[in-house]
């Protein structure tokens, strides 16, 4: 069973293995925000609480070396930027996915790459991450409709975490804040 620890304020899980936070996190059905040393001191108000009411990994040393010294000796550090990916590689065979962000032209590319990488893939839906109020209210209606397993949110931080808690609120789902990445991964 999953264990964690509070450092400085935030609540920071430790995992023995990549396997065993996707695992943990797929049961959980929450948000993902990797935690490094530069968040354990400087992170805002609002990002300690979503992390404490979410799944915060030690995704830097610094996160790790702290849990080390509060006794969770078996924790690893885990890499976030890939992860997205390979949620998608462990779980298209039968769980859905909706990606959310990034640049029109972007996304679109993002999504062509992932039909070839991943055949069969099975996606609930995807948007670009520019929108207005109105439209924003439809995309977490639709997120709420299709009841995807995985939304990915690539718009960076604070809006990406802001749209996830407002549609896990709704919609419970392993909700995974991405930045760049889809920006990396479709060029
Ligand atoms: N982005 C978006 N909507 C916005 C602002 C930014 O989808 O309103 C996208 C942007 O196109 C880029 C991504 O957010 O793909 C990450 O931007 P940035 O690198 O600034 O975020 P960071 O990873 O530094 O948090």
């Amino acid at each position: 069973m999953a264990d964690f620890r509070i450092i400085n304020g935030i609540k920071i899980y430790g995992f023995k293995s990549k396997d065993e936070l996707m695992k943990f996190s797929s049961d959980q059905k929450k948000l993902l925000v990797a935690v490094n040393a530069e968040k354990i001191y400087n992170a805002t108000e609002e990002l300690k609480d979503v992390i404490n009411l979410n799944i915060g990994y030690p995704d830097g040393v610094g996160a790790v070396w702290a849990l080390h010294q509060k006794g969770m000796k078996q924790a690893v550090k885990i890499p976030g930027v890939e992860l997205w990916l390979e949620f998608v590689n462990k779980f298209n065979k039968d769980k859905t996915f909706y990606f959310i962000g990034a640049r029109e032209e972007i996304i679109q590319s993002t999504i062509r790459k992932l039909k070839i990488d991943f055949p069969g893939i099975k996606l609930a839906g995807f948007r670009n991450g520019y929108f207005q109020e109105d439209e924003r209210a439809e995309l977490i209606e639709d997120v709420v409709r299709k009841k995807p397993d995985f939304v990915f949110v690539a718009m960076g931080s604070p809006s990406q975490e802001r749209l996830m808690t407002e549609m896990a609120s709704k919609h419970p789902s392993v909700y995974l804040g991405l930045g760049g990445s889809f920006d990396i991964y479709s060029g």
